[in-house]
């Protein structure tokens, strides 16, 4: 990461694709009648949505700004929670839904991860450590239902 705006696209970008993801699961999830992981999955699309809004504020974008898609450069070819989440198909059973979820979102804390370890910018540490936490959070959560799931 070059810059702290160069960051903040990233991250917008990430959490942007997220959201939609979780919106794809949570009506997955709506369609073998899960309400309750159907509205786990719609917070998690709202906190995306928070953490998009966060970064634009803070990136000071009125909208994303526009980015080619062979400019960005994601550790692989797409970005780390969409290339996850892709697999997001109305067959899908609840555990499967879930590993997908998990999936995205250890590419997303790892994603935040790196940037931290790598960048020397204080400002993009900062934010990073920030997103990482959540990130974590994030996995945490995914993490108990599925213990619950198995339970
Ligand atoms: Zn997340």
């Amino acid at each position: 990461m070059k810059s702290v705006e160069e960051f903040l696209v990233y991250a917008a970008r990430l959490e942007q694709e997220a959201a939609l993801r979780f919106d794809e699961l949570a009506d997955v999830a709506a369609s073998f009648a899960n309400t309750e992981v159907a509205t786990f999955f719609r917070q998690m699309a709202y906190f995306s949505r928070l953490h998009l809004e966060e970064a634009r504020k803070r990136g000071g974008f009125h909208d994303l700004p526009e980015i080619n898609p062979g400019q960005f450069q994601w550790p692989d070819a797409e970005s780390p929670e969409a290339a996850a989440i892709w697999g997001a198909n109305p067959h899908m059973d609840v555990h499967q839904a879930m590993a997908v979820a998990l999936d995205a979102e250890q590419r997303g804390l790892a994603f935040y991860a790196d940037v931290l370890a790598q960048s020397d910018d204080p400002e993009i540490k900062a934010m990073a450590r920030e997103f990482v936490e959540e990130e974590a959070e994030h996995v945490a959560a995914i993490q108990r239902w599925i213990a619950r799931l198995a339970a």
